[in-house]
């Protein structure tokens, strides 16, 4: 029979559970929204119960993986498997969530952070394939990104490399990022900005199409809402998606300065703006790069939307 592998993606909302073949296609898949809310130890036993199920309605033992691949939405010490920081879940700081899994399972567990996991499954099945190196970017709640140079993730000392949601691009902005830092690529371009940039073009005076419908509150702007702004022609959601579009584009600039990678490739919720925030991005970055681009640099968008989290964990667990 052909290889499968396992992967889960422990996020700050959904956790996913998946059986992924050789060519990264999901064979079988649980979510659940259950495990918000639960102690550390609680969480990973009802992964783990996920898992079992999983197994057995595939009449597959644990013995058949090779590993079982975990990202989880946090700073992991990849070298000991323990979480460091994580806004997206309750508890975990300094829990040794690798070792907790490992007790329950025979094969080996490999943890790594959320954004890693995606990074390498978009190496492994999506935008990267053919390339050695890349940067995979996710842009949603928050940004983070995963670096792989010469076929491995690049996970730095800690294993926290890739953190560009905190590196700075507008030192001077009053945009105060989750870090504690103003100015971070996240406090002015995130998902978790929106709501403050959109209460700072009200401040302004701008008048948005969006308050005039129902329901509407202005402090749960997410990226949706203001796709539909978009496409209602408001003007503060055009100026918005642009300002975002044009920070990550410094962003994408400063990746390109640092690593020099030949791909770029762009993931997460926000990129569903389409085409003007990602017109931005890139004419914001090669006006920035000018006559410094030497080689042709791709900057794309992710081949595996949606499916991305736990295809890269379940990839981490390839050789
Ligand atoms: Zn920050």
């Amino acid at each position: 029979m052909t290889s499968v592998f396992c992967g889960i993606d422990i996020g700050g909302t959904k956790c996913s559970v998946a059986l992924v073949d050789e060519q990264g296609r999901i064979v079988d898949k649980i979510l659940t929204r259950e495990h918000t809310g639960r102690q550390e130890a609680e969480l990973v036993a009802l992964v783990v119960s996920l898992v079992h199920e999983l197994l057995q309605r595939n009449n597959l033992r644990e013995s058949q993986l090779p590993g079982i691949g975990i990202g989880f939405a946090g700073h992991i010490r990849y070298r000991d498997g323990v979480v460091i920081t994580t806004s997206n879940l309750q508890g975990f700081q300094g829990y040794p969530l690798r070792e907790a899994f490992q007790e329950h399972f025979t094969v080996p567990v490999i943890l790594d952070n959320d954004t890693n996991a995606q990074a390498w499954g978009e190496y492994r099945f999506g935008a990267g394939r053919g390339y050695d190196d890349m940067v995979f970017l996710t842009i949603s709640t928050g940004i983070g990104a995963g670096i792989i140079i010469g076929g491995r993730l690049y996970r730095g000392t800690t294993g926290t490399a890739g953190e560009f949601g905190h590196t700075i691009v507008a030192p001077g902005s009053d945009l105060v990022c989750t870090c504690g830092n103003r100015g971070c690529l996240m406090a002015v371009a995130s998902g978790l900005a929106l709501p403050r940039l959109f209460e700072k073009k009200t401040e302004a005076g701008k008048k948005s199409r969006l308050s005039g419908l129902p329901g509407f509150d202005p402090g749960k702007v997410d990226g949706r809402i203001l796709k539909k702004g978009l496409d209602m022609e408001d003007p503060v959601s055009r100026e918005i998606i642009l300002d975002c579009g044009y920070y990550m584009g410094i962003g994408l600039y400063n990746i390109f300065q640092a690593l020099n990678p030949p791909l770029i490739v762009l993931g997460g919720g926000l990129i569903h703006w389409g085409d003007l925030y990602l017109d931005k991005i890139r004419s914001t970055f090669y006006s920035l790069a000018g006559n410094m681009l030497y080689d042709p640099i791709k900057i794309t968008v992710s081949e595996i939307i949606g499916e991305a989290g736990v295809t890269g964990a379940a990839a981490l667990t390839m050789k």
